[in-house]
């Protein structure tokens, strides 16, 4: 795509058939002209209703489900309204209104915090590097280079110049669903969830223009399977030297951390470390720096004194980090805007007086927004500090404990306010008796919250009790990840569309989003290999990519290291941060353009319809916390994928659940004859909270079945159905005549089993379709 910018034109008197015009001067800011061939599609960047009847499609199969929370509006001063039952609130609005409108402010909010790091990212990079800068995220292996903004925008970016105007209208649009949200907009609540759909479309086009412009201007790898592996855990760390911890999402302080040490001769001679996607980030611009684990780990790195400096962008940074850092005496950087901590705004000032300010204790902390002085200041600042700070632990000794435990006034407010339900008072009268192995075994599903510290009516450090008391075992934490690898190549694609579309590779499980697991972070990478092993197509992003590799097998190898990172069959991807995450949808919407040759520029119906009918994707947010994994849960949705999420995950409010006893919502077009014929429930739901991870293993597996697989690709992912469902609930599943279509479904090794039940549920053959929910894409009409 080419600009042509600032155009005048001025005319100075022309006389015409339409009439005489003088002094006439027209100023024209941008003419896009487009290069592609392709023709476009008809929703090139849609307004918040062109995707409306798609949305409405969905929503009729996938009926939203509300859990309230509470059942009070308090937005407006009307209010509070009470909307129980059947009750309006002032406005007129009803609780399912209430509800989806709620759901579409967390998407908002999870859009925006996207695009606005997306275009903090790219008006950085575009003033370092240009606008002309090309984009390039695979060289010659990657030709569809966006295909989540070519899909929704139609436009074909090339150079960092032509993501601005993607941004513009992503911009656009949040506004006006923000303005939805106001009191007196929107009366059904499908209305509200079809923008909830759209909030999340656009999250994915964000997600996507940030990362291109980080891999092409960072030189981050580029969709390269066999990416560097780089070390992860909390035992790491050479604490002998200098350590800067870096904790966010937006990378540039990081890089800019790297680029200092290296042009100082430094590099080396300080531990650049990383908590949550900034990790993740700083190891894809230099494999050589540490990810300490995931977001949730904030408090106990912290507290455990390593770091010297502490230098915070943005997103999902805890709100008392500097108290936390001032416990130990660590000076607080902070470089974004949105994230200011109260503290003062050094940018124009001297990197030299920050920085005796900052060894000085003067001040605790400095805004700094400009990446490269924040990042001098960082490492002069750490490396002054850090001869002093092992004066400064603020882990408790066991003595500490011993005397907390003996105080205890067992009331169990600590239980009650903790997320996992974890028994700390049983855990302290165990260290009373000499003992600190049960406090020490709360570690693994500790999720850092401190909630348990808050609640406690004696203030006792409880979570602090905790990691002292797991403190050896952490020290020895020590993994690999390999670092994240970005996009998919064109060939991967290739090689893998075929299988997948028939349903031979069983399936794409992505494992993303946060890290408030109900029982921990090895949960995750337990799900991860098993649908490793069994061939599945394993992708990981954020804060689950890291705990996948905080796993070892017998030999002590992290997953990364047993199984490979090429997009296939028993593969293991890592494709990085959380913006990375448009790199699986772009992988599945790869495979319709490349692999089936649909159609990509402004196509997104199209496109949905072909994923949800026939690319058994999963998205699995076992630890989802944010506003962010929201939207990114609801960008998969409209895209066609189902998403499980962990029992956090009911916090959301809501899910889209199928009804597979009522047949009448399984129909489907089948584009060879214009029938309407009926496809079984599959996939069954659009968004699901699993109690447990056998729970969500069996519905993994269950998801991954499509309508159009071959028999051949529905026996095999009935086997591993079938399998799992037996090896965690004892028996047969009962639904099982539901997704049989003909007897060449029925895995052989099972056959007599399924048949069986097939006979107990009067089982009738069915047909298997080309399915399509749109009848614009029926070839010939039935009686033509
Ligand atoms: S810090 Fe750990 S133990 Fe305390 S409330 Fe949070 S999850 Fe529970
Ligand atoms: S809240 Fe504090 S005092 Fe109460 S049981 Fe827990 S640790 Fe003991
Ligand atoms: S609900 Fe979430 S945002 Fe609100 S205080 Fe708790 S952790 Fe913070």
């Amino acid at each position: 795509m080419s600009f042509k910018k600032d155009i005048h034109v001025r005319i100075g008197e022309i006389k015409s058939d339409i009439g005489f015009l003088k002094d006439l001067e027209i100023s024209i800011g941008k003419i896009i002209e487009e290069e592609w061939a392709e023709e476009a599609g008809p929703t090139p960047f849609p307004s918040i209703v062109d995707l409306r009847d798609w949305d409405l499609k969905l929503l009729q199969r996938y009926k939203p489900f509300y859990m309230p929370f509470c059942d009070l509006c308090c937005l407006c001063t009307f209010g509070k309204c009470d909307l129980t039952g059947d009750k309006r609130g002032a406005c007129g609005l009803n609780m399912a209104g209430q509800q989806s409108r709620i759901v579409l402010l967390a998407c908002c909010i999870g859009a925006a915090t996207h695009i606005s790091h997306a275009r903090h990212l790219i008006d950085h990079l575009i003033k370092k590097f240009g606008r002309d800068h090309p984009i390039d995220v695979g060289g010659l292996n990657v030709e569809v280079e966006a295909p989540v903004t070519r899909l929704v925008c139609g436009i074909k970016p090339k150079t960092l110049g032509d993501l601005e105007d993607v941004l513009g209208y992503l911009e656009r649009e949040l506004t006006r669903l923000l303005a939805a949200t106001h009191t007196g907009q929107e009366e059904s609540n499908l209305d509200f969830e079809s923008k909830v759909f759209h909030a999340g479309m656009i999250d994915h086009v964000g997600l996507e223009i940030a990362d291109i412009a980080q891999i092409s201007a960072l030189g981050f790898p580029r969709a390269e399977p066999e990416a560097p592996l780089a070390d992860i855990g909390l035992g790491v760390v050479d604490y002998a030297k200098p350590v800067i911890l870096v904790i966010g999402h937006n990378v540039p302080p990081a890089a800019e951390i790297v680029d200092y040490l290296m042009k100082n001769g430094l590099y080396g001679g300080v531990e650049v470390t990383g908590l949550c996607c900034t990790a993740h980030d700083v190891t894809r611009y230099n494999p050589k720096a540490k990810i300490i684990g995931p977001i949730s780990w904030q408090l106990r790195f912290i507290r455990s004194g390593v770091a010297d400096v502490v230098v915070v962008d943005e997103q999902c940074i805890r709100a008392d980090m500097l108290i936390e850092a001032q416990k130990i005496k660590a000076p607080v950087i902070a470089t974004s805007d949105v994230n200011c901590m109260g503290l003062p705004n050094r940018t124009r000032d001297e990197a030299d007086r920050i920085v005796e300010d900052l060894v000085s204790g003067r001040q605790q902390g400095a805004l700094i927004l400009n990446p490269a002085k924040a990042a001098e200041v960082a490492v002069k600042t750490a490396l002054l500090v850090a001869p002093r700070r092992m004066k400064f632990k603020a882990l408790p000794d066991v003595s500490d404990i011993i005397e907390g435990a003996r105080n205890c006034r067992k009331c169990d407010e600590c239980r009650r306010a903790c997320l996992n339900d974890l028994p700390i008072r049983e855990a302290l009268a165990k260290a009373l008796e000499g003992s600190l192995d049960a406090l020490a075994s709360l570690y693994d599903e500790c999720v850092g919250c401190a909630r348990c510290e808050s609640a406690c009516p004696i203030n006792l450090p409880l979570h602090s009790f905790i990691v002292r008391a797991a403190e050896r075992r952490l020290k020895e934490e020590k993994y690999k990840i390999r670092v994240g690898r970005g996009a998919i190549q064109d060939v991967e694609i290739r090689n893998v569309g075929s299988p997948i579309v028939l349903g031979e590779i069983p399936g794409v499980v992505a494992f993303v989003g946060c890290a408030n697991y109900p029982r921990g972070g090895a949960e995750v990478a337990e799900m991860a290999v098993e649908f490793a092993k069994r061939r599945y197509i394993v992708v990981a992003s954020g804060c689950a990519a890291m705990s996948i590799a905080m796993y070892k097998d017998e030999e002590g190898k992290s997953p990364y290291e047993i199984f490979p990172g090429v997009f296939d069959a028993g593969g293991i991807v890592n494709v990085g941060s959380c913006v990375a995450n448009a790199h699986i949808a772009g992988a599945a919407i790869k495979i319709a353009s490349i692999f089936a040759k649909r159609r990509l520029r402004g196509n997104y119906e199209e496109i949905a319809d072909y994923i949800l009918n026939r690319v058994g994707a999963v998205g699995v947010a076992w630890g989802a916390m944010s506003q962010k994994a929201a939207a990114i849960a609801s960008g998969f949705w409209r895209l066609g994928v189902p998403v499980i999420v962990g029992p956090h995950g009911l916090k959301y409010r809501r899910m889209l659940l199928g009804r597979k006893d009522k047949p009448e919502d399984w129909y489907v077009y089948d584009a060879r004859t214009g029938e309407k014929v009926y496809i079984g429930p599959a996939p069954e739901h659009l968004f699901y909270a699993a109690e447990t991870k056998e729970e969500a293993m069996v519905m993994i597996a269950k998801l991954c079945i499509r309508p159009n697989d071959t028999t051949k690709g529905r026996s095999i992912k009935l086997s591993h159905y079938i399998d799992l469902y037996k090896r965690f609930f004892g028996s047969m599943p009962d639904d099982i005549h539901l997704f049989v279509r003909t007897l060449a479904d029925i895995p052989i090794t099972m056959r007599d089993e399924v048949i069986k039940v097939l006979e107990e549920k009067g089982w009738k053959e069915n047909i298997i379709p080309d399915p399509t929910l749109l009848p614009r894409l029926v070839r010939r009409r039935a009686g033509e």
